[in-house]
């Protein structure tokens, strides 16, 4: 608990003096009808908790730092098969998402076959293609015999599908399983992997982390188990029609509340009775509890009194968020048919990962490619600069295929390192993180309650959003 006099020092050595007279004269007034919740972030886990808290009678605020709602859902409305730079699909055993998508009146439509659709991508290694076939029988093929017609862009999911060690993944983060946070590199060297197998399979193109050394195979051995339970819910890829983001804008027009866009938190500050955010546009707003979304990447700026401590903190400070980037492309003709090779191309160069878009009226129609970055190539790309990234990706694919010479348009460059309200695509856990954060980084501390998908543990992606906002609800109501 901190009293006026402290609170006012506190601020000041904070550098927030500006802001510390009008919170003393808010806390003499005391306003008349407090707020119950301040929500922070008006992603899904932030919609979604401020949906249940107000269904439970309370009195809520939403304070988003963008100038739009969605957070990680965020699509391109104005490109050709509205592209998703965010959240993609849900899977059939996404029971909150599903619910939260009929409540907010939107219609969801299957994108599966979509992506199945047509030729499969190939593998191109320094500029030439190869289909899976060719790769099993490459010379090059640095990975074990059971795994030859493995692809790299595979290889990490097939490899912990096959040997995965986690018994229950939903007590992934059981004490008990401890010692399986490990690196995934040491994963991979005991499943036999040389180096080359390591960074061509994981590290050109990492789903986590920047290489294989920086993540926990832990986390994706309990990624692993999500996985198989959503095949075991049934085979469907849901997004909604017109974009995702309509799912967003959606769950905000439910609210009773205010949703207030472009208030980026910049300090919360706790009282024995309530805890007030401070904006950078100088408002401020108090409540009872404060419903925290933001991800710890964005969090770790956010100035907090009193300060979090011991594990929380560390936590709040360190949890790595993952780099990946993205650039949409159109093409003015099917290139595709005129070379007669798969449109879609996983390299091992500077185009990345490069996926067929079908979102036209059927599946056939191919309305863009989404070249996507991760780890190391994410952050070479976001050195160069969009421009930079334009040339080099539309300049190595059509060096590959000369029928793409001049016929692809960089249309977009989105970076989630250089979103300012994420700073990152989704957190991830290094090696041992999981044993020493996950049961205490989203504990309440005072007047703080945390959601987000980085404190879900029972689901991921959305589906984990959604989930870490039950448990916030419950938590706000029951404190
Ligand atoms: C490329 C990509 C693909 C994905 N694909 C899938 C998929 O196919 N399936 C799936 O289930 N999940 C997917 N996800 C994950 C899913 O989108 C996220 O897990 C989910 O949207 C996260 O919701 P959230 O509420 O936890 O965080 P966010 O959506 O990030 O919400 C946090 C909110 O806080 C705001 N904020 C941050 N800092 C401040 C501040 N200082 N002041 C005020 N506001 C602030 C942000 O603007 C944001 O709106 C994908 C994500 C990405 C990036």
């Amino acid at each position: 608990m901190i009293d006026r006099r402290n609170f006012t020092l506190g601020a000041a050595a904070l550098g927030l003096g500006a802001l510390a007279a009008p919170i003393e004269a808010k806390v003499r007034r005391k306003p008349a009808k407090m707020l119950d919740v301040l929500v922070l972030g008006a992603g899904g886990s932030g919609l979604q908790a401020a949906w249940l808290l107000e269904q439970q009678g309370l009195k809520v605020k939403v304070l988003e730092g963008r100038k739009r709602v969605g957070g990680r859902i965020a699509t391109l409305t104005d490109q050709p098969g509205y592209p998703e730079m965010g959240f993609n699909s849900m899977a059939d055993g996404y029971g909150r998402g599903f619910d939260a998508a009929e409540r907010a009146g939107v219609e969801m439509v299957e994108v599966g076959a979509r992506y199945r659709f047509g030729k499969p991508p190939m593998l191109w290694l320094n500029g030439k293609p190869l289909t899976r076939e060719e790769w099993a029988k490459f010379p090059g093929n640095p990975f074990p015999d059971a795994l030859k017609m493995t692809l790299p862009g595979e290889l990490v999911a097939v490899l912990v599908s096959k040997n995965n060690p986690l018994g229950d993944w939903t007590a992934w983060n059981d004490p008990a399983n401890a010692k399986l946070d490990i690196s995934l590199r040491e994963f991979m060297k005991a499943q036999g992997l040389s180096d080359e197998a390591i960074r061509l399979g994981n590290d050109v193109s990492p789903y986590y982390g920047t290489t294989a050394a920086d993540v926990s195979a832990l986390m994706l051995e309990y990624n692993d188990g999500f996985v198989k339970a959503q095949f075991a819910a049934g085979p469907r890829s849901m997004a909604v029609k017109g974009g995702n983001i309509r799912l967003a804008e959606g769950m905000a027009r439910l609210l009773k509340g205010d949703v207030l866009l472009g208030k980026e938190v910049i300090a919360i500050t706790s009282s024995a009775s309530s805890a007030t955010v401070h904006c950078r546009d100088g408002s401020q707003f108090t409540a009872r509890k404060v419903v925290c979304s933001l991800p710890f990447s964005t969090l770790r700026k956010v100035k907090i009194l009193p300060g979090l401590k011991g594990v929380q903190a560390e936590a709040v400070a360190r949890l790595p968020y993952q780099p990946l980037s993205m650039v949409f492309l159109t093409a003015t003709s099917p290139f595709w048919d005129e070379d007669g090779l798969a449109p879609g191309m996983w390299t091992d160069g500077i185009a990345g990962n490069v996926m067929v878009q079908r979102f036209g009226s059927t599946p056939d129609e191919i309305t863009g490619f989404i070249a996507q970055a991760r780890g190391g190539l994410a952050n070479q790309w976001d050195a160069m600069g969009k421009e930079a990234v334009f040339a080099a990706v539309t300049g190595a694919i059509g060096a590959m295929r000369p029928a793409a010479k001049g016929k692809l348009r960089a249309a977009e460059f989105f970076s989630w390192k250089n979103e300012g309200f994420n700073l990152g695509d989704w957190a991830y856990f290094g090696p041992g993180h999981i044993s020493k954060y996950v049961n205490h980084m989203a504990k309440p501390a005072g007047r703080i309650h945390f959601c987000g998908e980085h404190t879900a543990t029972g689901a991921r992606g959305l589906e984990g959003a959604f989930e870490s906002a039950e448990r916030v609800a419950l938590e706000v109501l029951g404190a």
